[in-house]
């Protein structure tokens, strides 16, 4: 042993303690034993660090080895993510399967990026000129649907001395940059440490509509680009269903989607699944813009700690490109169990349900990860803006949002999707709760909504909103004492919300049409109910029965509004309209 080898005292578990260890730093990255299994550093104490592994560390023992490497726990990132399925450590877990058979071999090193790849390499700048972090200084197409920006790595400047074009590597040298001291040869390829945020140049507040196609998301719960969300998600609630919604539909250009251990056969739904999702866009394979990490279930729970580290600055290199990013995590409270059971053995002071008092700064930490920002760098003289959109799911034992996870996760995410087994077994999807929803993006973006969707729509889903809040309040009343003691204009009401629940909220992911509603059509078709309750309204007032209103035969148009096109909206819809008013007129 060389004399910057460190000493096992202790194995537990997931967690190795060594001493020896002076010259590390918190977060580097030590191979331990010499089986070489990946850990970090997450605790120093004179020359003692605990370090935290991501590799089953059964037969390691006292007396073994542990290598620094003085370097912390980072991410390749360039071209060949996008397609890849990573393990929360960022190895592709296709090539250890091909290298090691199903059960991953302990300390198998594999790189994240292929090395003998070639990418097409076309600059676009030119020797001379002055580059600034973050930069791009060339592209490579990497997908059919995805072109890959270089760029100058955070923290280096200088003058472009040379810069190639041709089929290179990812460990190639593309270009030569003069700094002020020295000449820097930059490399397709760049690392990232991931607990460290990328930097950027500013954020905005987010205040531009990540658009999802999905009615209740849309209409009532919004969400921005570059902003949070929570959605929480009983057994067989249709979160996968969403997830997968979501990911095809979200106006967002580049997917992450991190698994971080869920039960073992979830995940392998994940893994078997969101390969086969086609992007309705293009008819491409979905993956050909999405990068997924998943923790399998023969990794140690240490990795799922990692993994949304992994994913976050994924997103944030795809961010600084000047793309839309969307990131999926399922399950944070997966990850916080890791957190909890990581301190446990480390003997912290337990705070709330036994998880560490830091929990609360840890998943807010994650969530300023999201947002809109100036990125650091320019593309051709131009500023580029990206988002990067974080919506993680919370999985609270027996769904109680009391959980210090979710509470924690709450008080800094903006939007709420309350997805709820009731509904679902109502078999209403998608079962996002209306009344127990919320987004607090929806008061900034409803202007631009307004802008894109015209006919009122602000001001109808506001009053959509009020009638099913309404309702809520009617139907205690109708439980206690009968639908028959409510007057006609509560009626109307009721009806008017089981039209809004019914013909509108309620949407087919698996029907062609229903599947996807442009938010001109979300507009159009919330009018239409609006429209009907005004109008029956004025009819109620001049003696129209309301159980002629009930009956009438438009009713039966409005439910099947959803099927209909985009290109059949505009005279559909106003035929409707007019119907409503002949009909109702017909009742006076
Ligand atoms: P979970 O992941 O919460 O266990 P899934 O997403 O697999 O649940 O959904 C369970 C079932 O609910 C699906 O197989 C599907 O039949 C139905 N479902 C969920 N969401 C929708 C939807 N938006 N439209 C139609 N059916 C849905």
């Amino acid at each position: 042993m060389d004399e910057k080898t460190g000493v096992i005292n202790k194995v537990s578990g997931p967690l190795v303690i060594a001493r020896g260890m002076s010259g590390s730093k918190m977060y580097d990255m030590v191979r331990v034993s010499d089986k070489r299994l990946l850990g970090e550093i997450i605790q120093l104490r004179g020359d003692e660090a605990a370090i935290q592994v991501y590799e089953e560390t059964a037969g390691i023992g006292p007396g073994e080895p542990v290598y620094p490497t003085f370097e912390p726990l980072s991410v390749e990132l360039g071209p060949g993510m996008l397609e890849t399925i990573y393990d929360g450590i960022q190895r592709p877990l296709d090539v250890i399967k091909s290298l090691a058979g199903d059960f991953i071999t302990r300390g198998i090193e594999v790189p994240a990026l292929n090395r003998e790849r070639r990418w097409h390499f076309v600059p676009v700048t030119k020797p001379g000129e002055i580059v600034e972090p973050g930069d791009v200084i060339g592209e490579v197409q990497e997908t059919v649907l995805i072109r890959h920006r270089i760029m100058i790595p955070p923290g280096v400047r200088g003058e472009i001395r040379e810069i190639k074009e041709g089929e290179f590597r990812v460990i190639d040298t593309v270009a030569v940059v003069k700094t002020e001291r020295d000449d820097l040869n930059i490399t397709i390829l760049q690392r990232w440490p991931v607990r460290q945020p990328r930097p950027v140049l500013q954020k905005y507040p987010p205040d531009i509509p990540l658009l999802t196609g999905q009615r209740i998301i849309d209409t009532f719960f919004p969400i921005a680009k570059g902003g949070t969300a929570c959605v929480p998600g009983p057994f067989g609630s249709g979160k996968t269903v969403i997830q997968h919604q979501f990911a095809k539909w979200s106006d967002a250009e580049i997917i992450i989607f991190v698994g971080c251990g869920e039960r073992g056969n979830e995940m392998t739904d994940v893994l078997l699944e969101f390969p086969k999702l086609k992007d309705p866009k293009s008819g491409e394979p979905l993956m050909k813009r999405t990068v997924l990490i998943a923790n399998t279930s023969n990794m140690p729970v240490a990795a799922r700690e990692a993994s949304v580290y992994t994913a976050i600055t994924i997103g944030e290199y795809f961010r600084d490109m000047g793309y839309s990013v969307a990131l999926q995590a399922d399950s944070t409270s997966r990850w916080a169990e890791a957190m909890r059971e990581i301190s446990g053995r480390l003997e912290e002071m337990p705070g709330e349900e036994g998880y560490p008092a830091y929990l609360a700064t840890r998943i807010a930490e994650f969530y300023e990860r999201a947002g809109r920002v100036v990125c650091l760098g320019r593309n051709q003289g131009k500023p580029m803006e990206g988002t990067l959109t974080v919506i993680g799911s919370v999985s609270p034992p027996g769904g109680d949002l009391n959980d210090p996870v979710v509470q924690a996760t709450l008080r800094v995410v903006k939007v709420f999707w309350s997805l709820e087994d009731k509904l679902a077994f109502q078999r209403h999807f998608p079962a996002i709760s209306w009344l127990r929803s919320y987004s607090l993006y929806s008061d900034a973006l409803a202007e631009i909504m307004e802008k894109i969707a015209g006919h009122e729509f602000a001001e109808n889903s506001r009053q959509a909103l009020a009638l099913l809040q309404k309702e809520a309040e009617l139907e205690e009343i109708v439980r206690l004492v009968g639908k028959d003691t409510l007057g006609g204009n509560d009626r109307l009401i009721l009806e008017t919300a089981r039209s809004l629940r019914e013909d509108y909220l309620h949407q087919n992911a698996f029907h062609e049409i229903d599947t996807y509603s442009s938010l001109k059509k979300q507009a159009r078709m919330l009018k239409v109910i609006i429209h009907f309750y005004q109008e029956a309204q004025t009819a109620l007032a001049k003696g129209a029965d309301i159980n002629a209103i009930e009956r009438l035969p438009v009713r039966e148009s409005i439910a099947r509004m959803k099927y209909l096109t985009d290109s059949e909206l505009d005279q559909e819809i106003s035929k409707l309209l007019n119907q409503i008013e002949v009909e109702l007129k017909g009742l006076i």
